[in-house]
């Protein structure tokens, strides 16, 4: 039975979509088979898997809003095992479509009930919004990746995120959990990293990965090339930690 992980944060630009494609061809890379969900409008899971997004003529968005098969938009990668479910700037207006719909927060659940047994993994890669898009998200997963950046405002929306996650726990998802906080572009030569790492397992405890993900220029690199860092580099340092992270997911369920 597959395991549904969203990776969530309200915040932009703190990792969520590198983790989201660099966790999941980790997993497929250790033999697991894998699916990426993209749903942000922006689509760079998309395309961080090698994914041209002009040649995608159904999403993510015809499968919440149109009701089409999820199967008919899932697609194969370079990376053997990862197939993604790609997302087109045609999202963008799924946020207010889906407000006066039927059903609205629970149709990505819907729409993943049928393959669910098809893969080891789903990772869910979240739009930078507590929006429906996240809502959906959070509704249909099993728990929660929190990708939290090593910088000065770390811990700032956390507040907000945590109650919404309240919020689906209690009215539409009562299985969901938090697996983890993952602490991400991590710079050792500054103490100011290392007071966030205090500050984050201070307040989460035993929820914060063991596994730490520094800065690392090819992880940066990678998407424009359209590969996963385990293909991009494999001996780089980005690879090494995102396939510890993989080791560790696996090891929490
Ligand atoms: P989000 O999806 O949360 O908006 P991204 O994963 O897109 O965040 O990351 C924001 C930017 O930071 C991107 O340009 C990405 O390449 C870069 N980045 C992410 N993680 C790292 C890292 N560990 N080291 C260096 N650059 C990173
Ligand atoms: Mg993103």
């Amino acid at each position: 039975m597959g395991r549904i992980i969203a990776i969530a944060n309200q915040k932009g630009g703190v990792g969520k979509t590198t983790t989201s494609v660099s966790l999941s061809a980790c997993l497929a890379y250790l033999g697991k088979k894998v699916l990426l969900m993209d749903t942000d409008p922006q689509g760079n899971a998309t395309s961080g898997v090698g994914v041209n997004k002009g040649d995608v003529h159904q999403c993510i968005y015809d499968v919440l809003i149109d009701d089409i098969d999820i199967k008919d938009v899932i697609l194969e990668t370079k990376v053997e095992n990862l197939h993604v479910v790609p997302a087109t700037i045609s999202l963008a207006g799924a946020e207010i479509e889906l407000v006066t719909t039927i059903s609205r927060e629970v149709r990505l659940k819907r729409a993943l009930q049928e393959i669910k047994e098809d893969y080891d993994y789903i990772i869910i890669d979240c739009p930078p919004s507590l929006g429906l898009l996240t809502i959906n998200a959070l509704t249909a997963s099993d728990a929660i990746l929190i990708p939290v950046q090593c910088e000065y405002y770390a811990l700032e929306g956390l507040s907000q995120l945590l109650s919404t996650i309240r919020l689906v726990q209690k009215h539409l998802n009562h299985q969901l959990t938090i697996d983890g906080v993952l602490l991400t572009m991590f710079d050792a030569r500054t103490n100011l990293g290392i007071q966030v790492i205090e500050e984050v397992k201070k307040y989460f405890q035993d929820k914060v990965y063991k596994t730490i993900i520094p800065r690392n220029v090819r992880l940066s690199e990678a998407p424009s090339h359209g590969e996963p860092i385990i293909i991009y580099d494999p001996k780089s340092r980005g690879a090494e930690v995102y396939l510890e992270l993989a080791k560790e997911v696996i090891r929490n369920v």
